[in-house]
């Protein structure tokens, strides 16, 4: 027998509409304790207290009153456009209160798939699929900002179109026909990773170079097969280069290539949670990914689902659905 519980008899007793009022209110305070916000108006006025104009840049607005979330709005000084402290971020348009999005990133954070998280969250497909491309769009460019030091290793990865859009193994093509994606990875001995869609088949010199070039700091040691591409990278960056035949029954490259080649295949297995994703949408799904690599390592430090809200409430970043 646990301990009495004080609450059972009264919310027992709550009629259905106070019994939502009650769900609200816990579900606030839960979002508060573990995330440090628990509305979007409290959200608004920790991560966006003085936000910038959407038109013009210009900050200093002057306070126009709140939409009915309680989210301020604004009149900008300059321009006279008038804007709340959530334009121009993903959570522009949020008619759902804020523990729903935290929720939803919680589990983004896992990566279910997107009908769970609309069951879970209470929301439709439609919406969840829309909201999973919102925070999409706030990791956007996230890589250009990696630069790879020291120890460096590289590969190259490949997945079937049809792979991503019907499901693993089906209409594949033996060889590394042109229906295969390239994706150029990357890792370094801090354990950064990078991941890069780098065009259909064998990638050339000037592909590779294209995905990562500048994202390795000069004088690394580059660690690779001998894929002839990488050259360029090595020539390019006055890199170190330390190259072994591709031969899984080679004891040597397997342990040299080890943390490559285990980032190729978490890499796979968490592509694999999309099928029915659309290949324009592959280099979003990599920038998340490599994004929540980061998150989680910093995990003892800083509790993810925090820190990805505080993202998305920090990003400008604007999402359209085509739909
Ligand atoms: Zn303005």
């Amino acid at each position: 027998m646990g301990r009495a519980n004080p609450f059972r008899a009264l919310v027992a007793g709550l009629t259905a509409d106070e019994f939502l009022l009650l769900r609200e209110a816990v579900d606030e305070r839960r979002c508060r304790d573990e995330v440090g916000v628990g509305t979007l108006a409290e959200a608004a006025a920790a991560y966006r207290p003085d936000p910038k104009c959407p038109g013009c840049g210009a900050r200093g607005a002057w306070r126009d009153g709140s939409t009915a979330a309680g989210v301020p709005r604004w009149r900008c000084r300059c321009c006279g456009r008038r804007f709340n402290s959530l334009t121009g971020t993903v959570l522009e348009h949020c008619r759902k209160p804020l523990p729903a999005w935290v929720s939803f990133i919680r589990l983004m954070r896992h990566n279910v798939p997107v009908e769970c998280a609309a069951e879970m969250c209470g929301v439709t497909h439609k919406t969840a699929f829309e909201w999973r491309h919102r925070v999409l769009a706030t990791v956007s460019g996230y890589q250009d900002r990696i630069v790879l030091r020291d120890t460096v290793w590289v590969d190259e990865t490949y997945i079937n179109d049809t792979d991503l859009s019907k499901g693993y193994g089906q209409a594949r093509k033996r060889g590394l026909s042109r229906q295969k994606l390239c994706i150029c990875v990357a890792i370094d001995v801090h354990k950064n990773p990078v991941a890069v869609v780098c065009g259909h088949g064998k990638p050339s010199s000037a592909r590779v170079r294209e995905a990562m070039g500048g994202r390795i700091a000069p004088g690394a040691l580059l660690i690779h097969d001998l894929e002839r591409a990488h050259n360029a990278l090595v020539r390019d960056g006055g890199l170190e280069s330390e190259a072994h035949r591709a031969d899984v029954n080679d004891p040597v490259y397997l342990e040299r290539m080890e943390m490559v080649n285990d980032l190729c295949s978490w890499l796979k297995r968490y592509l694999w949670r999309f099928t029915g994703m659309s290949p324009a949408n592959l280099q979003a799904y990599l920038d998340w990914y490599v994004y929540l690599f980061r998150v989680n390592q910093a995990r003892d430090r800083w509790d993810p689902t925090a820190r990805v809200v505080r993202h998305i409430l920090m990003a400008d970043a604007t999402y359209r659905s085509l739909g």
